[in-house]
């Protein structure tokens, strides 16, 4: 190299380096959406009633901090299932939970009845993150989860001729020979990839999935655990899990553009439980909560109003100020053949 070239490499990285300085702010950072920006977590198998247990026991502080700050709240008004006697009637389990919950429709329109996803209709009822990406390319769009199929067939079940939406995908597998025993260690892994996401990059939209609670429920990582407020093993995990839902919230606060930005905040979870199990229509496991912080958040009529997890996505789309698709029309469009899911 001579040293005119040396010179010119030189300048060319001073250049990038001054750049950087100006306007890096890491992947993402044209704010899309005027820094209006959606941190969405989901707490699988969380019962409703276990949940107020451990916020009155100060074993969820960070959740009742969130939920009684301004614009905050919390709301055991919400519901899974779908509305018994109709087709959109739904099993209380993950497969239909999390479909509607990043749908934004029932089991009627999205096809998945169980756990084997089998009749999955993403491609016409995508992962909403889909719908943000169409809407604005340039959106920033992360996910992390470590139970599989919340990216395996929902978020790639949703892909249009396999174009990926996602900037980040983080999938942790727990092990199912053993119990999952090991799923609280892969909500840490969770919670810091998605730290480092907050903390490098701008997500315009980012959702964080944890599964120690559901799993405690099930009675799997400890067998004297159950879907109960009186089992203390299953509020030591509401606890565990609430202890990294605050890590998350202090590094968005951390944000150095935090206060030119508008973040809004969903929490929840896709079903409660009786004993072991869920899937049924008692209370216990239809009746779900939702804690929220956002200023465009409807908060009287949450407070006040049953509302269905098929409502969340919407409450994103309002937020970020981009149209819901027809999917959200009373009249359902034409049916069409079950697909079975990409994988
Ligand atoms: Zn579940």
């Amino acid at each position: 190299m001579t040293f005119i070239m040396k010179l010119a490499a030189a300048h060319i990285l001073f250049c990038l380096g001054f750049a950087s300085q100006l306007f890096a702010h890491g992947p993402g950072k044209d704010s899309d959406f005027a820094g209006k920006r959606v941190l969405y977590i989901g707490v699988d198998g969380c019962r409703a009633d276990a949940l107020s247990a451990a916020m009155d026991r100060g074993l969820a502080p960070q959740l009742k901090m969130l939920c009684e700050s301004e614009h905050g709240l919390f709301t055991r008004k919400f519901y899974a299932g779908g509305e018994q006697g109709t087709p959109t009637h739904q099993p209380t389990i993950s497969a239909p939970g999390w479909s509607s919950l990043l749908t934004g429709v029932w089991m009627d329109r999205h096809g998945v009845k169980d756990n084997r996803f089998i009749g999955g209709r993403y491609q016409s009822y995508s992962h909403f993150m889909r719908h943000v990406k169409e809407v604005q390319p340039k959106a920033f769009c992360a996910s992390f989860a470590d139970w599989p199929p919340i990216h395996d067939f929902i978020a790639d079940g949703s892909r249009i001729n396999g174009t990926e939406f996602l900037d980040v995908k983080f999938t942790r597998t727990p092990d199912a020979a053993h119990h999952f025993v090991d799923n609280p260690e892969k909500d840490i892994e969770v919670r810091d990839a998605a730290l480092k996401t907050l903390r490098e990059s701008n997500p315009d939209v980012m959702f964080v999935y944890f599964g120690q609670v559901d799993e405690f429920g099930h009675g799997a990582v400890d067998s004297r655990a159950s879907f109960s407020p009186d089992s203390t093993l299953y509020l030591n995990a509401i606890s565990h899990v609430d202890s990294h839902i605050g890590e998350l919230l202090r590094a968005m606060r951390a944000r150095q553009k935090f206060n030119d930005e508008t973040w809004l905040v969903l929490i929840t979870t896709d079903h409660g439980g009786r004993g072991n199990k869920h899937g049924g229509d008692s209370d216990e496991e239809r009746k779900i909560w939702l804690a929220a912080h956002g200023a465009s958040l409807p908060k009287e009529k949450l407070l006040n109003e049953e509302t269905p997890q098929t409502a969340l996505v919407p409450m994103i789309y309002q937020h970020l100020g981009i149209q819901p698709k027809a999917e959200w029309s009373p009249e359902p469009p034409p049916v069409e053949k079950p697909e079975l899911p990409a994988k």
